[in-house]
């Protein structure tokens, strides 16, 4: 914004102010001429900017200009590369500086919580780490290009039922450690020009009245200086809204929420302060206007979506080694996916893509004697066994049969979840059906949320995890069928075995009105590890055409609470290839339960034939730490950590011991302090027990002074409890000045 439309601000009324407070329609905002403030034009992402030709249009009735579709972020939730998202976030950068879009909305960086959530195909990861490194990286590239971000949705939005209403019961930990961090890195390391809030309520208040979440947590704590604009719709009332810390609301609602707002400064409910500091932020955004780029280059982004998306593919089984497919081999195409790929989701994400790339037409250039037959049709429509039945001929011919299935775009979109991990079952039959006559079968899955492969898995040779690649998916996922690429990707998400071993599963999607996230921390592969639970595939798995060797790790501590691990890894095999090192965390120290291990660290690495790298990763404080919802803040624990390098949550390949001298932590006392905590309080613990001493009953002297059966029985017993019951003999004026020695080590304390 120039200095000019700043000083203008100032001399504009409350009801112009109040004018940028929303949308001028569905996608821009309100321009004020008098002030210099053009319209600012924002458009859904995240992976492909959907710039609608109708103004009005939420979901897809008018399609939009074409633009590449990119791989969504269930796909680079599974490359584990920044370097990849952040050239995703670059291009479409471009399309939209060619598309007159100012800001592209997202990511989205909401944890899958559970496997059924409608859209966790526009979300990254059941990780923290992962989704928020990502997510941070796509919005560096989008932003380097003058192209504003939108962060999304804030906060804990993880299921669709009910998104719009429901209570999200969480608590404090919780959120800080698992539904948080995401958001607190993009919004630290990444910038985005506006944060949108979500739909639903936490802990009974909605996220855009949240004031703790909107302004304590964002702006206090995270230093976030942008705009923080609402979902489409997700305002219920302005003024509390404003109060909270909610900028934009949009989509506009023909005045009705800015006069709300001028009702709001009039009777006093809020300060026109509060207006005022909203429309200059909001004014701040017409720095990304600027005048259209002349097009972008549709060929050299279909290119970029296609070796991006053959980066984020899923090697999930691969037994006597039936991939990668030679070109002179007999192979039986198999699967309408092959033929109409399934490469996004549905709901507001949704791309006009410039062009589809099917994998049928890529495989038949790479081995042109392929044969097809569709298998099943998208719709269930049509005679289930006559397909079946001329695939099965089909694939009894060929050297190698590849299946294509997954889920069709009505099993799973944005505005409802699934009820089931299932696909659905003409296409488990034509799988059976298939292996049982063909010399080797290979599965090729695309679908947003993962499935459960259960009834199928061990009847086939290799499975190939595709997810949802964009455009270009199906002839990336041709390109590492016949191993033009090896696959490098991970799962960012657990495989479970089934729906009922979910950590969220008892509580997910709630009942009336909330959803209690009782699985606190023990989210996907933390639940899972933690009770030893077993799974289909564990997150961080993922197969390569080549092998690879860890060895010589290292773990160095570099200060009270914080690490370096230094760890070597080789190609073994004879293909280059790229490999994550995947860092874990565990311990037991502290006065919480944690998860058995975290991921702490990772980074992607390629590797030629015989190729040793020694790569070193930084283990910061938050690495070990826990949040501590006594202490207000994140805490390290003094003690044993096991730092660990996972080819898998499930598969630790080398470990590592380190002790951390960590934070101390001086708790308050008071006369609510139990027993125990007196005596175990770690400045007045040894007074109180000299305390007692001088003072003790006969019957303790008797049995020589030994308290710690007592200690035992009323250890949980507050203070003020023990006293009047039995601890009359014990000064209260000298606890009183233990008490004030506690505070005063409290108040001096390190952390
Ligand atoms: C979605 C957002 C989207 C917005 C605008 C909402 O329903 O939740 O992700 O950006 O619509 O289309």
């Amino acid at each position: 914004m120039t200095a000019a439309a700043q000083s203008d601000l100032a001399a504009l009324s409350l009801e112009e102010k109040a004018s940028l407070l929303s949308g001028a329609n569905f996608w821009t905002t309100e321009p004020l001429p008098a002030a210099g403030l053009p319209a600012v034009v924002l458009a859904d992402g995240p992976h492909g900017v959907r710039r609608q030709a109708a103004d009005f249009d939420a979901v897809g009735f008018f399609e939009g200009l074409p633009a590449t579709c990119f791989p969504p972020a269930v796909a680079v939730g599974s490359s584990w590369d920044p370097e990849l998202a952040e050239r995703i976030g670059t291009a479409i950068a471009r399309e939209a500086q060619a598309l007159g879009v100012h800001v592209v909305l997202g990511p989205g960086v909401n944890i899958k919580r559970s496997p059924l959530c409608g859209r966790n195909f526009e979300y990254y990861s059941e990780d923290p780490l992962l989704a928020g490194v990502l997510a941070a990286a796509h919005v560096r590239g989008q932003e380097a290009q003058g192209v504003g971000a939108s962060v999304k949705h804030f906060a804990a939005n993880n299921q669709e039922t009910e998104r719009m209403r429901v209570s999200v019961d969480v608590d404090e930990r919780t959120l800080r450690e698992i539904y948080l961090p995401a958001f607190e890195r993009v919004v630290t390391e990444g910038r985005p020009a506006t944060v949108m809030c979500s739909y639903n309520r936490i802990n009974g208040v909605y996220a855009a009245e949240n004031r703790w979440l909107l302004t304590q947590v964002l702006r206090e704590e995270w230093g976030f200086e942008g705009v923080v604009v609402s979902d489409w719709g997700a305002v219920e009332d302005r003024v509390p809204a404003l109060a909270a810390g909610l900028d934009l609301q949009m989509p506009g609602d023909r005045g009705a929420g800015d006069r709300r707002a001028i009702e709001g400064v009039r009777n006093g409910e809020i300060d026109e302060s509060v207006v005022d500091v909203s429309a200059r932020r909001v004014a701040a955004l017409a720095r990304y206007v600027r005048e259209p780029a002349d097009g972008f280059d549709v060929d050299a982004h279909a290119a970029l979506a296609r070796e991006l998306a053959a980066d984020c593919v899923v090697l999930l089984k691969n037994e006597g080694e039936t991939l990668p497919l030679a070109p002179t081999a007999r192979v039986a195409v198999i699967g309408e996916f092959a033929r109409t790929p399934r490469f996004q989701g549905g709901g507001s994400s949704n791309v006009k893509a410039t062009r589809v790339e099917p994998a049928l037409d890529a495989v038949r250039t790479l081995a042109p004697s392929a044969e097809f037959a569709p298998g099943f049709t998208l719709d269930g429509s049509g005679d289930a066994a006559a397909l079946r039945a001329e695939a099965v001929e089909l694939a009894r011919d060929a050297d190698v049969a590849v299946v294509f299935a997954g889920l069709g775009d009505t099993e799973e979109s944005e505005g409802f979840d699934r009820e089931t991990l299932e696909i659905p079952w003409a296409q488990v039959e034509l799988i059976r059906a298939v292996a049982a006559v063909a010399a080797r079968t290979v599965v090729v899955l695309s679908n947003g949320g993962v499935v459960t492969l259960d009834d199928w898995h061990d009847d086939v040779d290799a499975v190939v995890e595709g997810f949802l690649l964009g455009q270009a998916g199906g002839a990336a996922l041709a390109d590492v069928l016949f191993g033009v690429v090896n696959p490098s990707g991970h799962l960012a998400e657990t495989i479970p075995l089934r729906l009922e071993d979910t950590p969220s599963f008892l509580t997910f999607p709630g009942e009336q009105g909330h959803v209690r996230y009782g699985e606190g921390v023990m989210v996907g592969y933390r639940g899972y590890t933690t009770l030893d639970r077993p799974v289909r595939y564990a997150f961080g798995h993922g197969l390569s055409y080549t092998t690879f060797d860890t060895t010589g790790l290292t773990v160095e501590a570099t200060g009270r609470d914080a690490a370096r691990a230094s760890v070597t890894v080789t190609n073994t095999g004879e293909r280059a290839g790229k490999h994550v090192v995947q860092v874990y965390v565990g311990t037991s120290a502290g006065p919480v339960r944690r998860p058995a291990r975290e991921l702490r660290a990772f980074t992607k690495i390629a590797l030629e034939p015989g190729e040793s790298r020694t790569v070193q990763l930084d283990l910061d404080r938050r690495a070990f730490a826990y949040y501590d919802v006594i202490e207000d803040g994140w805490i390290v624990a003094p003690g044993e950590y096991a730092v660990q390098i996972g080819a898998s949550a499930m598969d630790v390949v080398a470990e590592a011991a380190l002790t951390l001298e960590g934070d101390r932590v001086v708790p308050e006392l008071t006369f609510d302090s139990s027993v125990g905590e007196w005596f175990g309080h770690p400045v007045t613990g040894s007074d109180m027990l000299r305390l007692f001493r001088s003072g003790m009953p006969a019957a303790v002297a008797e049995a020589g002074g030994d308290t710690s059966l007592l200690m035992t029985m009323v250890g949980s017993m507050p203070m003020r409890r023990f006293l009047a019951d039995m601890g009359e003999f014990i000064p209260v004026g000298e606890l009183e000045r233990l008490i004030a020695v506690a505070a005063a080590a409290r108040d001096g304390r390190t952390r």
